[in-house]
C-alpha cells in the first residue's frame, strides 16, 4: 500500500532483520536510506535486487531537498521505505522530519520495527527496565553535559545514554560528578557483534575498570535509578514546620 514505511535494520549481526522488512523492501516503489550503499549491502545479504527502483539517499545535510521528492512519491500514490544506517530510523537517527511532513500530508506512515541500541542495551544490562529514559548522546562539553546530567538527576528510570567509545571516561567522571560514586552503571559494547562486552558496576568501579582501557565500537551507558525518597529536604522542612504550627510538634 502506498505509504512511508520505516524500516528497522541491524545493529550488528545482519540476520537481526524482521521478515516483514524484508518483505517491505522487496517491494516498496522507492527505497530511501541514510546511508545508500549500507542499505544495498543488507540488501545483496538478504537476496533482494534493487530491480531498478530508485533508490533515494535520505539524511541530516539533505533533508530538505530531499523530503519534497519523496513526498511526490507518496502523492504519486507509491511506497516509500526509510532505513537509517542502523537500527531503528528517527532513534538518534534521521527520519523525525520526514515523518512529521508525512503525517502533516495525512499520508500513511507505519513501521516494521525491530533493533534498537537502547532495547538491546536493556535487556542484557541487569538494570531495571519497567521504566527507562532514553537520553540519546550527551552534549560533548564538559559544562553543557552536567548541566544535561543534573536535568535527568530526578528522572524514575534507568538512564539511557549512546556514546562515543573516546567519550566514555570522560561521560563516566562526569557521571560520577553528578550522581555520586555508588549509583549502578553499564557500559555495553558492541551488542550483537563478534566484540559484544557488557561491563557492569557502581560507576566508581567502571571507572577503574576502564582507567586506561581504549574502547572502540559502539557503546550505550545505562545507569540506575537513584534512590527515590518521598521527601527531599526541602519538603521535610516544611512538613516539619507546618507539623510545628499546628502544634503537633514541638
Ligand atoms: N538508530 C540506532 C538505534 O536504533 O539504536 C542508533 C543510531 S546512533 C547514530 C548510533 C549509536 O547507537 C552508537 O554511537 C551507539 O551509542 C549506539 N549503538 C548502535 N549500535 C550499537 C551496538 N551494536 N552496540 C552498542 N551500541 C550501539
Amino acid at each position: 500500500a502506498s505509504g512511508l514505511y520505516f524500516i528497522a535494520t541491524p545493529i550488528g549481526t545482519a540476520r537481526d532483520i524482521t521478515l516483514r522488512a524484508l518483505d517491505i523492501l522487496a517491494s516498496a516503489d522507492v527505497l530511501a536510506a541514510e546511508d545508500t550503499r549500507t542499505l544495498r549491502r543488507l540488501m545483496d545479504i538478504h537476496g533482494i535486487a534493487l530491480d531498478g527502483r530508485p533508490m533515494v539517499a535520505y539524511h541530516d545535510h539533505n533533508g530538505a531537498s530531499a523530503r519534497p521528492k519523496l513526498l511526490r512519491a507518496l502523492a504519486d500514490g507509491k511506497s516509500v521505505a526509510y532505513a537509517s544506517e542502523a537500527g531503528t530510523p528517527l532513534v538518534a537517527d534521521p527520519g523525525y522530519q520526514l515523518g512529521r511532513a508525512v503525517t502533516a500530508e495525512g499520508y500513511l506512515v507505519t513501521a516494521a520495527p525491530g533493533p534498537s541500541a537502547v532495547l538491546a542495551a536493556l535487556s542484557v544490562s541487569g538494570l531495571a527496565t519497567d521504566a527507562f529514559f532514553f537520553a540519546g548522546f550527551a552534549p560533548t562539553s564538559k559544562g553543557q553535559r552536567q548541566s544535561f546530567l543534573k536535568s535527568l538527576a530526578e528522572v524514575p528510570g534507568t538512564l539511557v545514554f549512546y556514546e562515543s567509545p573516546k567519550r566514555v571516561h570522560k561521560m563516566l567522571a562526569d557521571l560520577v560528578e553528578v550522581y555520586g560514586e555508588m549509583r549502578d552503571a553499564v557500559v555495553a559494547r558492541e551488542l550483537t557483534k563478534k566484540f559484544e562486552e557488557v561491563r557492569r558496576g557502581t560507576l566508581a568501579a567502571l571507572v577503574d575498570e576502564l582507567d586506561g582501557v581504549t574502547l572502540k565500537g559502539e557503546v550505550v551507558v545505562l545507569v540506575a535509578r537513584g534512590e527515590v525518597s518521598s521527601f527531599d529536604e526541602k519538603d521535610t522542612d516544611i512538613l516539619l514546620k507546618e507539623a510545628m504550627a499546628a502544634g503537633s510538634l514541638k
